[in-house]
């Protein structure tokens, strides 16, 4: 079924990134993993997803760039000739915490053209593919996948941008999945909370304390293949009556407590 089915994921040199696209890839999608990595760097991590045997490609890019964007669609096409998922997953924290009366206009620029723009442009420039898909071949059911964050609605004051890049994903989310309902595409968002990945590791001490302390209701790190496994099922067409969805994949972060 899945056999001649393209997923696109940016972000999958490392991290959460890569096991969304290995699973995808255990599923039998062709694979176009993007990163911004020299590939002899990642290999072993690229050896992940392309064990599972499926059509793959590897393109080094800079998503917040047009000419990033654009070579993704590229080799999609040119490879492959179809996108049946985008998994916009690629993203950055600031490179230096910096509380929010000091945070500077570089560091907002770069986190906002990483985490937004890229989620933005790229799922304009897919969408218009996807509509096209949606007419010339039977039954496909594209679906676009945005990875924000807890800090969607979580206030971190020494990492405004950040929070602020996710709270628009979840916005970006809610418009294409609007825009796109007729064409017979759906947008999801999947939220994830603590995940154990590079990004983590420079707090892995702070957030192995909060954890054990009762930070969340499942008292453990988030696994990349949690967030993979959540993507899975987005993709597999059994939500197929639900678009705009968020779906939480965060220990119960998001209940509310007393
Ligand atoms: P990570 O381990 O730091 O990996 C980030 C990935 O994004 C890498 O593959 C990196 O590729 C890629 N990337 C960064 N800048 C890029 C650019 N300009 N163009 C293309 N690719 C770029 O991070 P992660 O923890 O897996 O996070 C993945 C996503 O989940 C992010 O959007 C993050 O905000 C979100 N998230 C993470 C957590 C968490 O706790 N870890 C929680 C909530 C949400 P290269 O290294 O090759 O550049």
């Amino acid at each position: 079924m899945t056999e001649n089915k393209v997923a696109i994921v940016t972000g999958a040199s490392r991290g959460i990134g890569n096991a969304i696209a290995a699973k995808l890839a255990g599923e039998g999608y062709a694979i176009v993993a993007v990163g911004t990595s020299d590939r002899e760097k990642v290999s072993a991590n690229l050896h992940n997803i392309q064990k599972a045997g499926t059509r793959f490609a590897y393109v080094q890019a800079d998503v917040s760039t047009d000419a990033g964007r654009q070579s993704i669609v590229n080799c999609a096409m040119e490879q492959f000739g179809r996108i049946d998922v985008l998994v916009n997953n690629a993203g950055v924290a600031p490179k230096v915490r910096m509380d929010i009366l000091e945070t500077t206009e570089e560091s907002m620029d770069r986190v906002l053209g990483i985490n937004l723009k890229s989620t933005f442009f790229l799922s304009q420039a897919v969408a218009n593919i996807m509509r096209w898909e949606v007419a010339e071949i039977p039954g496909i059911t594209p679906k676009i996948v945005n990875i924000s964050s807890i800090s969607a609605y979580t206030s971190s004051t020494m990492r405004a941008e950040y929070c602020i890049s996710k709270a628009a994903i979840s916005m970006v989310t809610m418009l294409f999945a609007d825009r796109l309902a007729d064409e017979g595409i759906n947008v999801y968002e999947i939220r994830p909370g603590v995940i154990n990945t590079d990004m983590t590791s420079v707090v892995k001490e702070k957030y192995d304390a909060l954890i054990s302390n009762g930070l969340t209701p499942i008292k453990r790190w988030g696994q990349p293949e949690d967030v993979a496994n959540a993507v899975s099922v987005v993709c597999s067409g059994l939500l197929n009556f639900s678009t705009g969805e968020v779906i939480n994949v965060d220990g119960g972060f998001h209940i509310r407590r007393l």
